[in-house]
């Protein structure tokens, strides 16, 4: 029974972790992509886009706006580092071992990985998935 209640609280704390990591991505890429798209868009329509940057008023906020919610996106992104994994209690996007479980440090670990990974889909300390599908396997 106990073991059930823990189940469903890492379940129910990964909901936020996943709701974050899609806001970052959202806002970090979504104006590239758009801004990759009107560029497409204007060279093939041979300059049709050109009143995107003629300099009336609401082309100044739709660039501001554009360019804030990129700049969330970066904050989002950092914030996110802070997260916790609901099951080992380790940085979830940064690779951290406050519970050494072989007594080596970060040094002393053999191979190449990435620290932190703000995108990762996976739990960087104990790999648990974001969706936790692999919550029962180990
Ligand atoms: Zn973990």
């Amino acid at each position: 029974m106990e073991l059930a209640d823990n189940r469903e609280k890492i379940l129910r704390e990964l909901g936020p972790l996943r709701w974050l990591r899609a806001a970052a991505m959202f806002a970090l890429l979504f104006p590239i992509l758009l801004t990759a798209l009107l560029v497409l868009a204007h060279k093939l329509t041979r300059n049709g886009m050109s009143f995107l940057v003629s300099g009336a008023p609401w082309t100044h906020w739709f660039w501001s706006g554009l360019f804030y919610l990129m700049v969330a996106g970066v904050f989002l992104s950092l914030l996110n580092l802070a997260r916790q994994c609901p099951r080992c209690g380790n940085g979830f996007f940064k690779r951290q071992r406050l519970k050494p479980e072989d007594g080596l440090s970060q040094m002393e670990r053999p191979g190449i990985g990435f620290n932190i990974n703000g995108f990762s889909r996976k739990c960087l300390s104990c790999g648990l998935r974001i969706d936790g599908s692999n919550l029962d396997a180990s």
